[in-house]
């Protein structure tokens, strides 16, 4: 394990290795003019475009995009951390990483974990003889011919055999207090219970893996961290696994992991358990890696994308499995980038890929493999499953359901397909959907509703909606500010006493110009509301569907106005009033001075002077007294 590299080292070291030579030794290079090339062992192509610049000490693949200097190369080609790719590189070129002073505890940490690491190579050594050696070996060698383990395979995977008995790692290995504790602490030995701990001769710890098969689990650099142990009858647990220790750490690891590093397959296949591996390379798929009992964390997805692009993941096709490629899925949406992707394959409820590559064969099992669902069919059928998209209510639940999902897509072109395949589904524009989330927490609207009309709109509305655009985006949500008289009328049809709350002396007049059928209607629906003090919205409602306006809102009905949120949206409701009939009082009194040079022009023109009164009758003067 490496402490910290002094800054330095990492220059040297990058001015003494030749990149060309470093990836060379694991992708064979073709010189290319001044530069090499060869497939990029990130993504998988079939003519090069992977590019090494010596002159630079710098590769990039011009498919996928991958780029860096030697050390990157390293940490990706090998799935190394940064340390671990400079201690590897400084290895390659015989070079030594000067330790950087460690803190006590530091030195202690990587001290114990290199013990620990030890005590379980020793413990995978001994299951590994006991499985040629035991005289119970039978019964484990038996166990694996039935489930047709080669024994090419079960050296590969490292298989071993736990031996009956309570104490044999502990009176090999459990030679004094320190190793003992050693055992303890790498999860091979459990500790017994104080009161027994006080019988005579009996030893204070016992065996955890009795009489089990072990599969050694690996880290990503082949490092035994752990094991898990399968009985050979029916006895329970079926499986056991090592408990969490300094150096294994379950949500974390993959079984099988390292050895698929090798296969260079382009996909990762994530099945549930060792047995499923070890099957399926049994039958030569190479590419399958197993979680180890727990559900698949963001830690597994990322460590399977930083060496595969896609991901399949393999569940039963039972209730459970289905929930468990859902949480999958939800997991994964974070770290979906183009270039990425994942697929899901579901087994016949009750299968696992273990039976089902036995009982169907290797061509088989690819063909499925290889017809697995997208991500993006999944995703949308699991929806489609839950609500009827043939209706208005299902569509709005569908996008109020998706889209915070596809929201936690990184930005990029499947981002983009996604939502246009939500908005063709849902029957949404995909602005709408983009629409900021803080309007949908406001009004619990679908996403839709909550859309500015795109009416055409006469023209001192369009600069009244540039005028307010600020407080109406703050106050309504959507990006596009609103008309704000359609605002109003949204307003009084959730609730209709907000036009009580116009002072009564205030002159409505000048909203009922011509050419503006949304003020005039909010007048109409003001002066119902004025004579019918405890109407509901009905016949507002009524009215509106008489009304010229198109573009009025949908399914207001359905909506309550929080009591804690009346008052503010009263009080703008009223604002919203004030600034209309200060903008169609100003645009009247522009219209009629126009008139009126108008009136006068025609006048000294011709005998004229009728064309402007029936227009004065038609408008209310806001002038005139009453
Ligand atoms: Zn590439």
């Amino acid at each position: 394990m490496a402490g910290l590299i002094p800054e330095g080292f990492i220059d040297e070291l990058l001015n003494r290795v030749d990149i060309v030579e470093v990836i060379n030794r694991r992708v064979p290079l073709k010189k290319a003019g001044k530069d090499y090339q060869a497939c990029c062992p990130f993504h998988e192509e079939k003519t090069p475009s992977f590019n090494v610049v010596p002159q630079k000490q710098f590769f990039h693949c011009f498919g996928c995009g991958e780029s860096g200097d030697a050390i990157s190369f390293i940490s990706k080609f090998h799935n190394l951390d940064f340390p671990e790719a400079v201690e590897t590189l400084a290895r390659d070129a015989g070079m030594e990483i000067p330790q950087r002073q460690e803190s006590p505890a530091q030195a202690q940490r990587s001290a114990e974990r290199n013990t620990l690491l030890e005590c379980l190579e020793r413990a995978k050594r001994y299951f590994q003889d006991q499985l040629r050696q035991h005289p119970q070996r039978r019964r484990a060698a038996d166990w694996c011919k039935l489930r047709g383990i080669s024994g090419a395979i079960a050296s590969e995977f490292e298989l071993g055999y736990a031996p009956p008995g309570w104490d044999n790692l502990a009176t090999r290995f459990g030679t004094d207090e320190k190793a003992r504790s050693i055992l303890l602490k790498a999860g091979l030995a459990v500790a017994r219970e104080q009161q027994r701990q006080g019988d005579s001769g009996k030893p204070s710890m016992y065996d955890r893996f009795r009489d089990r098969v072990v599969f050694p689990i690996r880290d990503s650099r082949g490092r035994t961290v752990g094991f898990g142990g399968r009985v050979l009858d029916d006895s329970k647990p079926k499986y056991l696994n090592s408990p969490e220790t300094p150096v294994f750490q379950k949500g974390r690891e993959l079984y099988g992991l390292y050895e698929a590093r090798k296969s260079k397959i382009g996909k990762l296949l994530l099945v549930e358990g060792y047995m499923d591996v070890i099957a399926l390379a049994q039958a030569g798929i190479r590419n399958a890696v197993a979680t180890l009992g727990t559900a698949t964390s963001s830690a597994q997805i990322q460590r399977m994308f930083r060496f595969a692009p896609e991901i399949v993941f393999c569940f039963d096709g039972d209730n459970a499995g289905r929930r468990a490629a859902w949480r999958a899925l939800e997991v994964t949406l974070p770290m979906l980038e183009d270039g990425k992707s994942a697929r899901f394959l579901f087994l016949p409820e009750g299968e696992d890929p273990d039976s089902a590559v036995r009982q169907f064969g290797a061509d088989k099992f690819r063909e499925r493999v290889d017809a697995a669902q997208p991500l993006e069919d999944f995703f949308f059928d699991h929806f489609r499953a839950d609500v009827d998209v043939g209706t208005i209510e299902g569509k709005a639940a569908l996008s109020s359901k998706a889209m915070p999902l596809i929201r936690t897509l990184r930005e990029g072109v499947y981002r983009e397909l996604m939502i246009e395949r939500l908005a063709e589904i849902a029957g949404v524009d995909r602005k709408t959907l983009l629409a900021p989330i803080t309007a949908k927490r406001d009004s619990g609207k679908p996403p839709w509703e909550q859309q500015a009309p795109d009416f055409d709109a006469p023209p001192f509305l369009r600069e009244s909606r540039r005028d307010r655009s600020g407080r109406s985006a703050r106050r309504a949500g959507p990006r596009k500010p609103q008309d704000p008289a359609l605002v109003a009328i949204k307003r009084l049809l959730r609730e209709p006493r907000f036009a009580l709350a116009i002072a009564e002396d205030e002159d409505l007049s000048p909203l009922s110009q011509e050419g503006d059928d949304a003020a005039k209607l909010l007048l109409e629906l003001v002066e119902i509301v004025r004579q019918n003090p405890n109407i509901d919205n009905i016949p507002l409602l009524e009215q509106c569907s008489r009304s010229a306006v198109s573009d009025l809102p949908r399914a207001i009905t359905a909506e309550n106005i929080e009591p804690s949120k009346r008052e503010k949206l009263q009080e703008e409701f009223i604002e919203i009033i004030a600034e209309l009939l200060a903008k169609c009082s100003k645009k009247l009194a522009n219209k009629r001075r126009r008139d009126q040079l108008r009136a006068r022009t025609a006048a000294k023109t011709s005998e004229g002077g009728t064309s402007a009164s029936p227009q004065d009758e038609s408008l209310p003067g806001g002038d005139s007294p009453e």
